[in-house]
C-alpha cells in the first residue's frame, strides 16, 4: 500500500495548512495526479479513511484531478498525449522520446476549509 504513504504526507500538509489559516475542518481536499505517478486512483480513494482517521483532516472529501502523461515529440514538432504504456513512444509517428512533459506529478490542487465565521 504504497498510496497510504503517500497520503499520510498529504494529510500531514494539509493539517499544517490548516492550523495556520485557523480552521475547524476540511472539507475537500484535491490532488493533481499524473497517469505516471505511480499512484492509482482507486487506491488512493480506498486508503483516504485510514490515512486520514484521527486528524482535522477525517471526513474530507477526496478529489482527484487525473493529468494525462505527454511526451515532446521532435519528429513531429508536437506534443501528445500519450499512454502510461507507450509513455515514451509518439503515439502517432512511433519515434522514440525521452522528454514527458507531464504526468508524474503527485500534489495538492487545492483544499477547501472550513473556518469559524468572524465574530
Ligand atoms: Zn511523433
Amino acid at each position: 500500500m504504497h498510496e497510504l504513504g503517500l497520503l499520510t504526507s498529504v494529510v500531514a500538509a494539509v493539517t499544517r495548512a490548516a492550523e495556520r489559516a485557523g480552521a475547524t475542518a476540511v472539507d475537500t481536499v484535491a490532488l493533481r495526479v499524473g497517469t505516471l505517478s505511480g499512484a492509482v486512483p482507486e487506491a488512493l480513494l480506498g486508503s483516504w479513511p485510514l490515512a486520514s482517521a484521527g486528524t482535522v483532516v477525517e471526513g474530507a472529501a477526496l478529489v482527484i484531478e487525473s493529468v494525462p502523461a505527454a511526451v515532446w515529440c521532435g519528429a513531429c514538432s508536437a506534443e501528445r498525449e500519450v499512454d502510461a504504456f507507450f509513455a515514451l513512444v509518439c503515439p502517432v509517428c512511433g519515434t522514440p522520446t525521452g522528454r514527458l512533459l507531464r504526468g508524474r506529478e503527485f500534489e495538492v490542487a487545492w483544499v477547501d476549509l472550513t473556518t469559524p465565521e468572524p465574530g
